[in-house]
């Protein structure tokens, strides 16, 4: 890798320099970046995070059933394996544990910068440094700025009419309010997405009555979890290689459920009867099967996994409502078929500002350029990492690296690796900031919007993976093995190498 930018930088005098890199986000991608550069050998780099603990996402959903619909053997670093997670997909505290755990393990805590919200991001290029300034003023500097704050980390408001009229207590999924007691109360649910199907299982029991507004049906199929029995442990303990082999079971399992989201595939047939059979298993009534059926093909929103949604369903203080809510009042939602649902909570489950990716955070490039200004027409990057314009800039979980199939720790270690390998020969050159080149960027995203179009992610549904617009920013439109063979090493001469 030096050797390529030796050969790239002609003339360039190579000695390693002194260099500081500050990554915006303690969850599992900036824990991540910050092992890679330690690895490298890159000792100067502070996190910077705006709560005060590690865990990102998995710290802020706390709401009841919170768990991964990945399994936990392959929702891990591969370089951290956990040979004892309770089950096949572990709960939320778990998880939450299991990233804390790898702070500590790799001495992390003394870089991170708790409390702390970067809230502007300004590329100084005659001395090739980023300035940051936090959301309390403070100011900071560093060659390298690389975001960790992922897609999932803003919760998204429902806008609708009346909403700040509500008497009642509400409260988002992302953000749970865990002083509500909800015992008997009635409570409406807005969203029925990957968080209100593990929360509304929990909640159901409790609850006087519970009402889900429900726009569009997703397809649920059955999520094969269990807790692992005490022998499989150990044995994972006592031979790493085993728990390595199911890892990679795994990993090629859900490699290979890519092929049923290639639009009008077998394979998503097979989902779909899958989920329909589920669904028969557990609702009886005609009318609710009708409401619970999807009109569009399976993964072009979130394929969901579960074992309870649909028996909470059935409940009889359950009732789905697929008239779309008109307004909310004091008291009730009022849907627009003229009914009002009287509610005493409002919980939305409506997701999150996906497809903003670093705003509201103002992040300003080369020439004054602004990343919100540039994306106005839908967030891109090339290889999900790297913006032209905005040198020395890294991002982690950017636009078009989610994934519908596989775990998303894979993608994070291969950008991981990737800017590591940028940040190294940064490092080692006089380079003062590497850009990649526009060209370069521009032909990168043509091709994967042209295979974009294959997918079910680009078929006629609305879904977090994409613009009002329609364009996909979100999702990686290939298989992840793909991914990291394109990433595994940095091709310097997609980037214009300023030196000086
Ligand atoms: P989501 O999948 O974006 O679902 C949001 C829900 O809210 C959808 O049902 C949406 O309806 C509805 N909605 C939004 N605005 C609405 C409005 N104004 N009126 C009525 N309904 C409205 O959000 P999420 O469930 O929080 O999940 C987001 C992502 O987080 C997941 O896809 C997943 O990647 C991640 N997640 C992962 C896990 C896991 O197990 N790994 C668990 C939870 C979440 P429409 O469908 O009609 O838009």
């Amino acid at each position: 890798m030096a050797d390529s930018i030796r050969a790239l930088v002609e003339g360039t005098e190579v000695a390693t320099r002194p260099l500081s890199v500050a990554i915006l986000g303690a969850g599992a991608a900036g824990l991540c970046m910050a092992i890679k550069l330690q690895k490298a050998g890159i000792g100067d780099f502070t996190i910077f995070e705006k709560a005060a603990s590690v865990g990102g996402t998995w710290r802020d959903n706390t709401y009841p059933g919170s768990g991964c619909d990945v399994p936990s053997m392959l929702y891990s670093y591969s370089f951290e394996p956990k040979a004892d997670w309770s089950r096949k997909f572990a709960p939320q505290p778990e998880i939450v544990e299991y990233f804390e755990g790898v702070a500590r393990k790799y001495g992390l805590l003394p870089h991170i910068r708790f409390n702390t919200e970067i809230a502007e991001a300004r590329f100084d290029e005659a001395a090739g440094l980023w300035r940051l300034r936090s959301a309390s003023g403070e100011e900071f500097t560093a060659n390298v700025l690389i975001s960790g704050v992922g897609q999932l980390n803003r919760p998204a408001y429902p806008k609708i009419e009346g909403l700040g009229d509500f008497k009642g207590q509400a409260f988002h999924s992302a953000r749970w309010d865990h002083s509500v007691d909800l015992a008997g109360k009635r409570v409406g649910v807005v969203g029925n997405g990957a968080s209100a199907i593990q929360f509304v299982p929990e909640i159901a029991p409790k609850v006087g009555h519970l009402t889900i507004f429900q726009r569009t049906p997703n397809w649920c199929v059955p999520k094969p979890d269990r807790p692992f029995k005490p022998w499989e442990k150990r044995l994972y303990a006592a031979v790493p290689a085993l728990a390595r082999l199911q890892r990679w079971w795994t990993y090629l399992m859900l490699e290979r459920n890519y092929l049923a989201f290639v639009q009008g595939s077998f394979f998503g047939k097979l989902f779909e009867r899958a989920a329909r059979k589920e669904m028969e298993a557990h609702i009886s009534d005609p009318e609710l099967r009708r409401k619970l059926t999807p009109d569009y093909p399976a993964g072009c929103k979130r394929i969901l996994l579960t074992n309870d949604w649909y028996p909470a369903l059935a409940r009889p203080n359950v009732s789905v409502e697929t008239s779309r809510i008109a307004k909310v009042t004091g008291n009730a939602v009022e849907t627009e078929d003229g009914v009002a649902h009287p509610v005493d909570v409002l919980i939305y489950a409506t997701g999150f500002e996906s497809t903003d990716f670093l705003a509201p955070m103002k992040v300003t490039g080369r020439g004054n350029a602004d990343l919100n200004t540039v994306w106005a027409r839908g967030a891109e990057a090339h290889r999900g990492v790297a913006v032209a314009g905005f040198p020395n800039f890294f991002m982690l979980y950017g636009p078009n690296t989610n994934l519908g199939h596989n775990s998303i720790i894979f993608m994070i270690e291969c950008q991981a690796n990737y800017i590591a390998q940028c940040v190294e020969a940064l490092a080692n050159s006089r380079l003062r900031y590497l850009d990649v080149k526009p060209e370069a960027m521009e032909s990168y995203n043509r091709e994967l919007q042209q295979d974009m179009q294959k997918t079910v992610w680009a078929a006629g549904c609305s879904s977090w993976y994409k613009t009002a617009d329609g364009k996909v920013t979100n999702n990686w439109s290939s298989f992840t093995a793909r991914y990291w063979w394109e990433l595994r090493h940095p091709d310097f001469a997609e980037y214009a190498l300023v030196g000086g």
